[in-house]
């Protein structure tokens, strides 16, 4: 094989990510001040909900956070490059020896999320740990009927935490999940409390404790209404049109050619597909847009492109961008897809 003695610069990518650092700190600023006397820590778990931890951890904690939060021990060498080990919490917590000897010499704090979870980290030298309690999720977390454990009593729980499974609802289990953390609490010592996520910081000041935990509105996700006046847009995707084509009347576009031409009409492929997060759901009511024109999406998108109609754009040619409308509400409706899985599938092929 021929190797290339020294690899040539990539050429410029047809798709890219406009990441508005501004208005992520702005969306920390107002949750912060939304969480009254309660401190907003930072979800930046999944690579920062797939926008890129590198360039927005920093301006969290820039803009005050210090209270981090990744999922899995995997994140926690990324995430260390751009916050202190004792600031961070690892929430799938210990399953074994060698996630606690992990914790341990990293320094960073892990949550215990049951019984087994606890004798592990104690077994293995323990130390200053965070402690989930399930109050009605049945996701991961200690059982209220387990809040009582000695075990319990020999853990060093700098945050005691609950996650509300239905705060993006006006649903009976927020209440009655407040009143078994405040059970909870009643029974474990523990430095702070925390409940909230972000759309638990919309259900009022009872639900703050002494830290929340915002994740989605930080990178602009809006899941209660009273969130929508002080969440801004952070995500901003485009894509490049790679060819412009002419049909006549009769020409079907797209895998299964859904879309027939019913008379001559110029189109742009543009090059986003379904690893960049753009799915087939986008297709049926789906349209990109240049500023503010709508270009409808024609047919399916069809792998790595899709094609849009440009009769109410007839300046665009080939390399010019178009943007995807990513206003998380609104694109969630368009697309039937959760504001989550909106930002964590946008995938890698985008320049950040
Ligand atoms: C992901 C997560 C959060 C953040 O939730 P959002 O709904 O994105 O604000 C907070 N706490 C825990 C335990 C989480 O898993």
């Amino acid at each position: 094989m021929n190797k290339l003695p020294e690899f040539p610069p990539e050429p410029p990518r047809t798709l890219r990510l406009r990441l508005d650092l501004e208005a992520l700190a702005q969306n920390w600023r107002a949750l912060d001040r939304l969480s009254g006397s309660a401190a907003a820590g930072a979800a930046i778990k999944a690579d920062c909900y797939g926008l890129g931890l590198s360039a927005l951890a920093p301006v969290l904690r820039e803009a005050g956070a210090r209270d981090f939060l990744v999922a899995h021990w995997s994140e926690v060498a990324g995430a260390l490059e751009y916050v202190p080990a004792a600031e961070l919490s690892v929430l799938h917590g210990p399953m074994n020896a060698a996630d606690a000897a992990f914790a341990r010499a990293t320094g960073v704090r892990p949550v215990i999320n049951s019984v087994h979870q606890a004798t592990v980290w104690i077994e293995n030298g323990g130390g200053p740990c965070d402690l989930m309690i399930d109050t009605g999720i049945n996701r991961l977390g200690l059982p209220m009927s387990e809040i009582g454990n000695e075990i319990g009593a020999k853990l060093d729980v700098e945050v005691l935490m609950s996650h509300l499974a239905s705060a993006d609802e006006d649903s009976g289990l927020n209440a009655a999940q407040l009143q078994r953390f405040t059970q909870a609490c009643a029974v474990i010592p523990a430095s702070r409390r925390s409940l909230a996520n972000s759309a638990g910081i919309a259900l009022g000041r009872d639900y703050a404790f002494d830290l929340t935990r915002p994740g989605l509105s930080l990178y602009g996700g809006v899941p209660r209404d009273e969130l929508g006046a002080h969440i801004r847009q952070v995500a901003f995707p485009q894509a490049a049109i790679i060819q412009c084509r002419k049909l006549k009347a009769g020409d079907a576009v797209g895998y299964n050619g859904i879309f027939t031409a019913s008379g001559p009409m110029r189109v742009g492929v543009v090059s986003i597909g379904y690893a960049d997060g753009f799915l087939r759901c986008w297709g049926l009511n789906g349209a990109l847009q240049h500023g503010e024109v709508l270009l409808p999406l024609l047919g399916k998108v069809s792998m790595d492109m899709v094609i849009v109609d440009l009769a109410a754009a007839p300046e665009l040619a080939e390399g010019d961008w178009v943007d995807v409308p990513y206003n998380l509400p609104d694109a969630s409706v368009t697309s039937g897809l959760s504001q989550y899985e909106l930002l964590t599938t946008l995938g890698r092929r985008f320049t950040r």
